[in-house]
């Protein structure tokens, strides 16, 4: 039997490395490519054993030659805390990381999938967002180098299917949750959960008001899956995500009610930027790829809870307390 080559970049991360477990369930020979920076062995230290999977530390913003069928391009940080630690190094992730992969697939004939992201929208005017809204990005603030870095790659993956006719698809993908997640990647669920299960305050930032959409990890890989495997014609954008809308305080109340916390809320300046609110519109998905998210929010949050308390009895936070338990937060 010939499996398909898949190059998946960022393989090592949270969403990668399911990405990489499905691809190796459906039959395919996986090579992961990952520079390590958010991404952990932890995360794919089960597939190792694999005669199907493959490990390579590397850079995307190095061009790379191999040989593949198809590439899906997560390379790059996601959350606001390790996207804006090094911003010139989350741009040339983005751009230069796009150029290189769509240079590969272009030389191969492979089929690239870009993970884009909601983030493209800004703080949205339109709502709920449907792919045909262009976006209220501001190009000079502290997320520019996440959202602009992902539109470029977005206007790069359109270029290189109308000039060089390279076989293109473009996620965008809207927040996603669940265990695997980096224990100190400041994200909104991370952080409630590891204050709530430790009793400590749980920091929202602003009023709270703001909304976003969780969708669990499984549904999304799901996604991204059936993306890769569609027809030709299906280029994308592409919007995945889960559009039960909650607001920053209702999650808060949620997860102090599942892990039965005594943590207080706390309520602290708002972050630069913040999107206001965001929900995906899901029709195209769901005509285009039959897909629609199935893990309600309540099950999802209680998988990912299990799996933080699964890293506080391994003794991952005790460095946080010597700090005093305090919480990364972006700008
Ligand atoms: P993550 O940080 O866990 O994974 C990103 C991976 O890319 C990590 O393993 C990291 O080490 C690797 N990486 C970063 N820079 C690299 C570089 N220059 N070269 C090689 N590897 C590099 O994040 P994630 O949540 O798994 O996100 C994966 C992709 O999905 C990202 O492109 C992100 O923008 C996109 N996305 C994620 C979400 C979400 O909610 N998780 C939402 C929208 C879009
Ligand atoms: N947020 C919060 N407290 C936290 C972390 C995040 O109130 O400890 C808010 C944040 O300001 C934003 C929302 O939760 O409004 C989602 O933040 P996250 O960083 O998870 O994702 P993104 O802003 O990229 O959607």
């Amino acid at each position: 039997m010939i499996r398909k080559r898949v190059l998946v970049t960022g393989g090592a991360g949270f969403l990668g490395s399911y990405l990489c477990e499905r691809l190796i369930e459906a039959e395919c020979d996986v090579l992961c490519v990952d520079n390590m920076f958010t991404g952990s062995k932890r995360n794919i230290l089960h597939l190792l054993d694999s005669p199907y999977f493959e490990l390579m530390r590397h850079d995307v913003t190095v061009p790379l030659s191999v040989e593949v069928d198809e590439v899906f391009n997560l390379a790059c940080p996601a959350s606001p805390v390790h996207y804006q630690y090094d911003p010139v190094q989350t741009v040339k992730t983005s751009v230069h990381g796009a150029i290189n992969m769509l240079e590969l697939a272009k030389r191969t004939g492979a089929r690239i999938l870009q993970t884009s992201t909601s983030e493209v929208y800004g703080d949205p005017e339109v709502h709920p967002q449907t792919e045909d809204y262009r976006g209220n990005v501001n190009p000079l603030g502290p997320r520019a180098c996440y959202d602009e870095g992902k539109r470029c790659a977005e206007t790069l993956f359109s270029d290189y299917h109308r000039q060089h006719g390279v076989k293109i698809k473009i996620a965008r993908i809207f927040n996603t949750f669940g265990p695997r997640m980096h224990p100190e990647d400041g994200r909104v669920v991370s952080n409630f959960i590891l204050q709530a299960l430790q009793n400590r305050p749980i920091t929202i930032y602003g009023t709270g008001n703001q909304t976003r959409s969780f969708c669990f990890v499984s549904d999304l890989v799901d996604g991204l899956f059936r993306l890769m495997n569609s027809d030709d014609a299906v280029t994308g954008p592409i919007n995945l995500g889960n559009p039960h809308e909650v607001s920053v305080l209702e999650l808060a109340e949620r997860i102090v009610t599942i892990t039965g916390s005594k943590s207080e809320l706390v309520f602290l300046p708002a972050s630069q930027d913040d999107p206001m609110q965001r929900c995906p519109v899901i029709d195209k998905a769901k005509a285009e790829l039959d897909w629609e998210p199935r893990v309600p929010l309540q099950e999802g949050l209680t998988r990912t809870i299990a799996y933080f308390e699964e890293l506080i009895e391994e003794g991952w936070f005790r460095r946080a307390a010597m700090h005093g338990g305090e919480t990364t937060r972006p700008q």
